[in-house]
């Protein structure tokens, strides 16, 4: 059978019909546990009744309004994501949009081009997030890339020293995601910040897998207590519904003024209808502190795993990596889950990522580190 698709993506060949909870089945009816939440997005479980409910009850309203009109769905989902009330909102589709809108801000509102990265990171596939991804495979082929950009070594107390008052903006993760689940050291990001403070240099954090919840609060930049100038987020923002947002320091806001950026889908009313419950549920239950308990939980187990395959656990909250020995391809292990009916995740080199919902049960954890040990062991 022929194809219509361009095979940018590699593919496997059953098709996941339909989910409920941490469980998706595929076409022969195969039930699977999912370990990856769609890579970070299904972060409260498929088919989450409140969510449905409120995309329902939108889309018997009105789906889309172009952005010439006010939103109070936007300004309230705004709000919601607007840490300590400090940050206006522009509203996208996707990460790579998110990251985008920050490195326009950044230009437009400095007035200086020069901007730092980091090595191994992964920012988007357009063209200034892709030029931010600090990985020649994802440039390989697609020059010339934008100007303006550096890359340094992640978690390197040198790669501060190329901070100057010449930088527009440093980018990063808190975790490095799709390269391999790292997390930043602690002292490191604090320095960071504070030469950049220092030196007039905005910071960018790209919370697009770390944010909303997924690392035990709503974002990962306060677990290393700084408060960025601008952060960006979407996976996870409205739960498989596609949204992004791009949030800045109010004083920032000068520089978007009427038609220097926009979207046409970007705060789309059944988007902000999902990511307003989805902040709700963040803020007025207790999945925060379980995310701690059950990634607690994983990590010890972890810890216990009898294994000459692995050769170093890493990750924060339910971000977790498990970096495997060149031996033991991971590939191999995730096709071997696989037939246990489990779906996780490769990242970096030879990392299985686990991203499991926030909203997975005990029973369903235990299950999945009883097959992740028959597979490891
Ligand atoms: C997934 C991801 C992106 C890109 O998001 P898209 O929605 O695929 O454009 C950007 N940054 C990080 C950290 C990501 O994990």
């Amino acid at each position: 059978m022929g194809t219509y698709l361009f095979s940018n993506y590699s593919k496997k060949p059953f098709e996941i019909m339909s989910a409920k909870g941490s469980y998706v089945v595929d076409n022969l009816g195969k039930k699977y546990l999912d370990l990856t939440s769609g890579i970070g997005v299904c972060n409260l479980g498929y088919r989450n009744p409140k969510l449905e409910n409120a995309l329902i009850e939108q889309s018997d309203l009105i789906w889309h309004m172009p952005n010439l009109y006010v939103s109070g769905i936007q300004e309230e989902v705004g709000q919601k994501l607007s840490y300590k009330q400090k940050y206006l909102a522009f509203f996208c589709n996707s990460g790579t949009e998110a990251n985008e809108a920050a490195i326009k801000l950044v230009r437009k509102y400095t007035g200086k081009t020069e901007i730092i990265t980091f090595n191994n990171s992964f920012h988007g596939r357009t063209y200034a997030s892709m030029t931010a991804t600090g990985q020649s495979l994802i440039h390989d082929g697609f020059g010339p890339l934008l100007e303006g950009f550096t890359y340094m070594t992640y978690n390197d107390p040198k790669s501060i020293e190329a901070i100057t008052s010449d930088t527009a903006a440093v980018m990063l993760e808190l975790v490095q995601g799709e390269g391999g689940v790292v997390p930043a050291d602690y002292k490191w990001i604090q320095n960071l910040s504070k030469i950049c403070k220092d030196n007039g240099v905005l910071l960018i954090i790209d919370e697009v897998q770390t944010g909303i919840g997924r690392t035990g609060l709503t974002f990962a930049f306060e677990q290393y207590d700084i408060e960025p100038d601008i952060y960006t987020v979407a996976k996870g923002l409205a739960n498989g519904i596609p949204a992004g947002a791009m949030l800045g320091k109010k004083e920032l806001g000068s520089a978007f003024t009427p038609g220097t950026h926009g979207s046409t889908f970007g705060g789309n009313k059944l988007a902000m209808a999902v990511a307003s419950q989805v902040l709700d549920i963040l803020e007025n239950t207790s999945i925060l502190d379980q995310v701690k308990e059950k990634s607690n939980f994983i990590f010890e187990e972890l810890k216990n795993l009898d294994s000459a395959k692995i050769s170093q656990i890493r990750g924060l909250g339910l971000m977790i990596g498990i970096e495997l020995k060149k031996e033991f391809p991971v590939e191999k292990i995730l096709s071997d889950l696989e037939g246990k009916g489990i779906l996780a995740l490769r990242a970096g080199q030879n990392t299985l990522r686990l991203l499991p919902p926030l909203t997975i049960s005990q029973e369903e954890l235990e299950e999945g580190l009883g097959s992740l040990k028959e597979v490891l062991e």
